[in-house]
């Protein structure tokens, strides 16, 4: 059965034109097909030495990584965990899996990533050093850990963070899963922060169809994490369990289609910056759009190509825009409703977000597909000029 009928332009498509079907051929062949066969350690240690961090465990999604790296960093039921507000929902639900809260903190304006001086605000006002974390004095939780995510494929400003993690005792788990291959002052994103998140879902940079890596600086967070992702299985032989664990390890076949696809990322990169530069020169002129920009200091993966739509000069606002490109086939999106506004977190707390409601109300992702043609890309362009007028 074939899914919905796919827009003439989509979003962000997965290119699989390498060596996906010769890797995969190589499992069923030798019916190496579960996590036990040799393409999930090869995909880590291949995946490490690119990101330049020393361990990598491979899961069955983004999101699964995300949920085990809490928990090796220590957070527990009833902790706190400071989240970017503006992200994709799947770090915020990860800490609520643990039994843990998060606490939502507000984008910086000009790069939709989390703001350093939120968190150090948060901290100073309320949050007191009474032990080996600080205490959120109103609710009187331990705040464990900071979780920004790099959204959009642009690092956060990672230094002021790391600072205030070490000053004030918080693990930090960052969520990469959107910036696999940005880096950070020349640094790649997911090196720095101890431990870090990648997703393989089929929209990301690269893809297994579904699949994720935790990165980590330890040996013994990654043994933990691998250790946690097999069921905590303590014995080869005897069905000995050490802790409750869960069954996230990725597969041998999904680990042959992400060994091909690394293969091939660099030149994904490549396609992502020009498509991005194309799209800057083509829409500078236009009055009311204004490109989400880069920070100086960082080198983004582009993983979405996104403008702001300011309604007074464009003349339309930024779903209107949505509704006439979706008209013409063109497939854009909105960002994520900002998580203090998300029903799914209603009862967790969340300091003012001015900045990531105006964002969420103005920002467009449009269709960055690495195979995106030019004609396509042109009519894109077109198509939002012709709105304006
Ligand atoms: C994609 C994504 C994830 C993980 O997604 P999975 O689909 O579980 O692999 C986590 N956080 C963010 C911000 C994401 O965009």
């Amino acid at each position: 059965m074939l899914s919905r009928a796919r827009p003439a332009i989509p979003l962000s498509e997965p290119e699989l034109g390498g060596r996906e079907w010769e890797y995969v051929k190589q499992c069923l062949d030798t019916g190496w097909v579960s996590s036990a066969g040799s393409f999930v350690g090869r995909f880590e240690r291949e995946v490490a030495q690119r990101v330049q961090v020393p361990w990598a465990v491979a899961t069955v999604n983004g999101t699964a990584a995300l949920h085990l790296a809490l928990r090796v960093a220590g957070v527990e039921p009833d902790d706190e965990v400071l989240v970017s507000d503006l992200t994709f929902i799947a770090p915020a639900n990860a800490v609520r899996y643990l039994g843990a809260w998060p606490v939502f903190l507000d984008a910086e304006p000009d790069y939709a990533q989390l703001d350093p001086d939120a968190v150090a605000a948060f901290l100073e006002r309320n949050c007191e050093r009474s032990g080996p974390c600080p205490r959120d004095r109103r609710t009187g939780r331990w705040v464990r850990a900071l979780l920004p995510v790099d959204i959009l494929g642009h690092p956060v400003d990672l230094d002021p963070l790391l600072e205030l993690c070490a000053a004030w005792g918080l693990a930090l788990v960052e969520d990469a899963t959107e910036s696999l291959g940005a880096r950070y002052k020349g640094v790649p994103v997911g090196s720095r922060a101890g431990l870090a998140c990648l997703s393989f879902n089929g929209n990301k940079i690269i893809t297994t169809g579904g699949g994720g890596m935790i990165l980590a600086s330890r040996q013994d967070w990654a043994d933990r994490a691998r250790h946690l992702s097999t069921q905590a299985k303590d014995d080869p032989v005897e069905f000995v369990h050490g802790a409750v664990g869960y069954n996230y390890r990725l597969s041998n076949v999904l680990a042959a289609i992400g060994t091909a696809q690394l293969e091939r990322l660099d030149s994904f990169l490549e396609r992502k910056r020009s498509l991005s530069e194309r799209y800057d020169a083509a829409l500078a002129d236009v009055p009311g759009i204004v490109p989400l920009g880069q920070a100086p200091w960082a080198e983004s993966s582009r993983w979405l190509y996104t403008v702001l739509v300011d309604e007074a000069r464009f003349g339309m606002d930024s779903r209107d825009l949505l509704h006439r490109l979706e008209a013409a086939g063109i497939q854009a999106r909105p960002l994520w409703q900002p998580m203090h506004l998300s029903p799914a977190h209603r009862d967790c707390a969340a300091a003012p977000c001015p900045n990531a409601a105006r964002l969420h109300r103005r920002a467009l992702c449009l269709p960055s597909s690495v195979g995106l043609t030019e004609a396509d890309q042109e009519r894109v362009v077109e198509t939002i000029r012709a709105a304006r007028t």
